[in-house]
């Protein structure tokens, strides 16, 4: 007998996205295959929270964004029999399953969805087999558009042999699959939602693979060989020639970056090639490797820089100096993107969070950071002007702009010219021992609007002064809190 069509919404919470949601895609494709008809939404639509669906599959992502998950989920329990049938899946479901399924009464589903007979009891279909449904991209209930929704998206391996502590990657996918086939996953998708230029892999650690060159061979055979092109007509009707790319955008193991592998990775139409830097110590190595990279004619690379983990902030800066000092001397274009460590159990990103600041970083140089990238995006451009414009000709100067306040690091050029920046400095210069511990223990944990301003000393108060006035333009508290003189651990003006 055939089984009743089902209403199935998917639903992914409105956090920015670059990465159409592949797993609803997949969930798509399996229901569509049961005769249910889906909807697919980006957030909390009123359309459809007033309709009632059978099941709705919301996805999760990063820990720290709990509060918008749980949210699409309040908001849709009333559009379903009961709370049970909202499922959620994705990494923050199975970082977080504990306290998602007690917060929500939803059934949790952790890791993939790699083994038939998760979602529909005595079912035999694996969906993470399926065929991302990309036609659901069409009708998202917001004008929502994914940077990368026109590429064939998929993985040539699953999973990641190393257990590298800040990664969550083996939480999730704890067996490392070596060969997935590849040419089968784009062929279908162009068969049915036709060509696309980009070729985007999502693996973890392709590099471990022990199939490495067959995946290379599958992706040749596909049309992305080194020099690749892709023809489409624009919008005025002419024929249009533009260059295909592969990205494995998850980035390459360093460590196991050998000479044939650059090789062979010269063979496919990669661009950029994404290498992380995550710890100093790895200088040598990386800088080897990059140049192994260039010899094989490879110039545009990406490079994920951790920060706010173990390193110092130091560290930062000089692994960015790296990447400055080899496009120079190698001709390539290295953009570095730094990337802050969140503890992987953190529902925000607060840097009042525990676990969210690291060892020798703080909250002010934490923000500092965020001012520096923020108008680039999160990018750290190629050119050494750019870079010591932003983070400092020397790490005294890169000391002081992680001191600075916000709006002077915001506005360099406006507060260098009105004299603003050089009398805050001589201001910090001329602070005694013990009145830069305070200045320091205010600044770096960022007390600047909580703190007794009456117990401080005047030259403390007047140096204060320029975070007040440009920060925020917070209304200052000036509570009774007691002043906290303690000694900090780990900061540059001792
Ligand atoms: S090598 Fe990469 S994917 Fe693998 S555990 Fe380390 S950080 Fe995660």
């Amino acid at each position: 007998m055939r089984q009743l069509v089902r209403n199935i919404l998917l639903v992914e919470p409105k956090y920015k996205s670059k990465y159409p949601p592949l797993g609803l895609m997949k969930i798509s494709t399996y229901h569509k295959l049961k005769g249910d008809r889906v909807v697919f939404v980006k957030g909390c639509i009123p359309e459809m929270q007033v309709q009632s669906w059978d099941r709705i599959y919301i996805s999760s992502l990063f820990t720290y964004y709990w509060k918008e998950t749980l949210q699409t989920i309040y908001y849709y329990q009333a559009s379903v029999p009961s709370p049970a049938d909202i499922y959620v899946g994705g990494v923050m479901a199975t970082l977080l399953y504990d306290d998602l399924k007690s917060a929500t009464g939803a059934t949790v589903i952790p890791g993939l969805l790699d083994k038939p007979g998760i979602l529909d009891a005595g079912d035999k279909i694996n969906i993470d087999a399926l065929t991302p449904d990309y036609s659901i991209l069409n009708n998202i209930g917001v004008n929502f558009y994914y940077k990368l929704q026109d590429c064939y998206i998929g993985y040539a391996t699953r999973g990641c042999p190393r257990r590298c502590p800040f990664c969550a990657v083996y939480r999730i996918e704890p067996e490392f699959v070596h060969y997935l086939p590849l040419k089968r996953q784009v062929q279908l998708i162009q068969e049915l939602y036709g060509e696309k230029r980009d070729l985007i892999l999502l693996d973890n650690n392709v590099l471990a693979s022990e199939r490495f060159s067959e995946i290379i061979g599958d992706i040749k055979s596909l049309g992305f060989e080194q020099g690749a092109t892709y023809s489409y007509i624009n919008k005025s009707g002419r024929t249009t020639i533009v260059k295909r790319h592969v990205d494995f955008n998850q980035g390459l193991d360093l460590r196991l970056l050998s000479e044939d592998k650059v090789a062979l990775l010269s063979e496919i139409a990669i661009s950029p090639l994404r290498l992380a830097f995550d710890d100093l110590s790895y200088k040598e190595m990386y800088e080897n490797k990059v140049r192994l990279i260039a010899k094989y004619g490879i110039n545009n690379l990406s490079n994920y820089v951790l920060y706010n983990y173990r390193d110092h902030p130091d560290e930062l800066y000089e692994r960015l100096k790296i990447n400055i000092n080899l496009n120079e001397e190698l001709g390539l274009q290295i953009f570095s993107f730094p990337m802050r460590y969140i503890d992987l159990y953190s529902k925000d990103r607060l840097t009042s969070t525990n676990g969210n600041v690291g060892k020798y970083w703080n909250k002010k140089y934490l923000r500092a950071i965020r001012c520096i990238l923020n108008r680039t995006r999160g990018l750290v451009g190629t050119r050494r002007g750019y870079f010591e414009a932003a983070f400092g000709h020397n790490l005294d100067e890169y000391h002081k702009i992680l001191l600075m306040p916000e709006a002077y690091i915001l506005n360099r050029v406006q507060h260098e010219k009105d004299g603003s920046t050089e009398l805050w400095w001589s201001q910090v210069c001329s602070l005694s021992g013990w009145e830069r511990d305070i200045f320091m223990d205010i600044i770096c944990n960022h007390r600047i609007y909580t703190v007794n301003y009456s117990e401080l000393p005047r030259k403390v108060k007047d140096t204060l002064s320029h975070y007040l006035e440009h920060n925020n333009r917070k209304k200052n508290k000036h509570n009774d809190g007691r002043l906290l003189q303690s000694s900090l651990s780990s900061h540059f003006l001792k």
